[in-house]
């Protein structure tokens, strides 16, 4: 339950008619009283798909999957594998100090989304207008004070220059980082728990360095296929069922619908993987179309050929690929050929995946395609928000704003000022409540204190519809109507809008 004092001032009798005090004491004795008195819940469904745009599904015909994080989820237990393999090769290979082997693994430190300043090694959240949130900055796990931030970057403004582009690339002269993807948790709870190691032990070290390695030492389990071989060798451990993909695939191909899978990762991975989700030998018969080893985001940009599998699928044909056949798996190839062989074209087709940058950029930028954001943290941050102790506080901190803007144009005396002081302390104290439902340290994936989080600004571009798991598209039927919910600009009057429960 959120803390609310009782606000009461002694005010003197020569003063109670000239002051607004007493007025003050009891629009904040109202707002109190509103709150804890009678309060409703509204909870959000976490297994809905929310629209940023209009999307009719009756006009989609095509449906394209991502493979990690999209039709697959991974249990936590795989990021304690990056994490800890990818230690091991800082130890082992970089001849990082054995005593990180003594750090204990905590995941809750740090979330994505979140950005890196590879310069100054300052993790931190960024909003929508490239503004740092003061107090989520850190180093290692050392908060950095307000001052240093302003002391670093002259204000809380990052210049686009030091930023990441459109489509997520900073290249090694860019400062800023941004942990968008699904697997990032690793390496950035790696980063500042390396970090941490140092400065606790007075180790000087560079951060730049310090960058370049963990990165490269995360980049190295992926590369090498040590993850993917961890993966397929303990699929129990490693990849979440239950799972209703099977039922999806086969709901949209009943209907008449495209399937076509493009992902990044090799064959043997994807099939030991969607062997175990579906339980078919056969899961291939639920594509119309599979692509493998595609090497997004460079699949939407550059123009490397197809390869044809061997019906083995061990390895690669060397004849020219022309056109696409039932049964058989492609691999590498490129999005203008793959919509020449298919025919698949523009608003007619949706591509459902997790990383904004790899997935969905290209495919809405260059071609019109809608698309879909598989947000796996939304389920958590949803549940989280259905509470009544967030609710309550989130309603305190609008009353409070409103309050404190009523007032602070009006007040004069020294005990109206501090009134106004003290509802500014309440206030700070209650977004410090609302941001530690979240994340102790950075809060909610999706917001800043007073605004939207980057990541959230990004979400709002490139993806038409979100939701937490691929499966929750079942929920509504193939003709659904998806629409963005109209927010009121801040010059037009707010008109109620009515939410309708339309999961069947
Ligand atoms: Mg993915």
């Amino acid at each position: 339950m959120i803390r609310l004092p009782k606000f009461t001032l002694k005010i003197p009798q020569s003063l109670r008619l000239l002051s607004r005090l007493p007025q003050m004491q009891e629009d904040y004795n109202n707002l109190i009283q509103n709150i804890t008195s009678n309060f409703k819940v509204k909870t959000q469904n976490p297994h809905s798909v929310y629209a940023n745009k209009m999307v009719n599904l009756s006009e989609i015909h095509v449906y394209g999957f991502d493979y990690d994080y999209t039709l697959v989820r991974y249990t936590p237990a795989l990021i304690k594998e990056i994490y800890n393999n990818s230690k091991q090769a800082l130890v082992e290979q970089l001849n990082y100090p054995t005593g990180l082997y003594d750090i204990p693994f905590n995941i809750k430190f740090s979330t994505r989304g979140l950005h890196y300043d590879i310069v100054e090694g300052i993790l931190m959240k960024i909003d929508g207008t490239h503004r740092i949130q003061l107090g989520t900055a850190y180093i290692g796990h050392r908060p950095v004070k307000d001052d240093d931030i302003i002391r670093i970057y002259g204000s809380t403004h990052i210049p686009i220059s030091f930023m990441n582009d459109t489509y997520g690339n900073a290249p090694r002269h860019k400062r800023l980082v941004h942990f968008i993807d699904n697997f990032s948790s690793a390496e950035i709870n790696l980063l500042t728990d390396v970090a941490e190691f140092f400065l606790s032990r007075n180790i000087p070290y560079d951060p730049v360095n310090l960058y370049t390695d963990v990165h490269d030492a995360v980049h190295e389990v992926h590369v090498k296929h040590q993850l993917h071989d961890a993966i397929i060798n303990n699929v129990e451990k490693f990849i979440e069922k239950p799972s209703k993909i099977t039922l999806l695939l086969e709901r949209l191909k009943n209907a008449g619908k495209k399937t076509f899978l493009v992902t990044n990762s090799p064959f043997y991975f994807i099939d030991a993987g969607l062997k175990y989700l579906t339980g078919y030998p056969d899961w291939k018969d639920l594509f119309d179309l599979i692509i493998i080893d595609a090497g997004k985001p460079a699949f939407y940009t550059a123009t490397r050929p197809f390869r044809l599998l061997e019906p083995n699928c061990k390895f690669k044909k060397w004849d020219t690929v022309s056109g696409f056949h039932p049964g058989n798996v492609y691999c590498q190839g490129n999005v203008t050929d793959l919509m020449k062989y298919s025919g698949w074209n523009g608003q007619e087709v949706i591509y459902i995946g997790d990383h904004m940058y790899s997935d969905l950029v290209d495919p809405v930028l260059k071609f019109g395609w809608r698309s879909g954001a598989i947000i796996p943290d939304l389920e958590r941050e949803i549940n989280r928000m259905n509470t009544k102790e967030y609710q309550m506080t989130l309603t305190t901190v609008l009353q409070l704003e409103q309050l404190i803007a009523k007032y602070t144009p009006l007040v004069n005396t020294t005990a109206e000022i501090q009134t106004v002081d003290f509802w500014e302390i309440e206030l700070a104290n209650e977004f410090k409540n609302l941001k530690e439902n979240f994340n102790k340290q950075f809060g909610s994936l999706f917001r800043t204190i007073h605004g939207t989080s980057y990541f959230s600004r990004r979400l709002a571009r490139f993806a038409d519809l979100y939701t937490a798991r691929v499966d929750n598209l079942l929920n509504y039927s193939l003709s659904e109507r998806f629409y963005g919910r109209r927010i009121s600009l801040p010059h037009e009057a707010a008109l109620a809008t009515i939410d309708y429960e339309r999961i069947i």
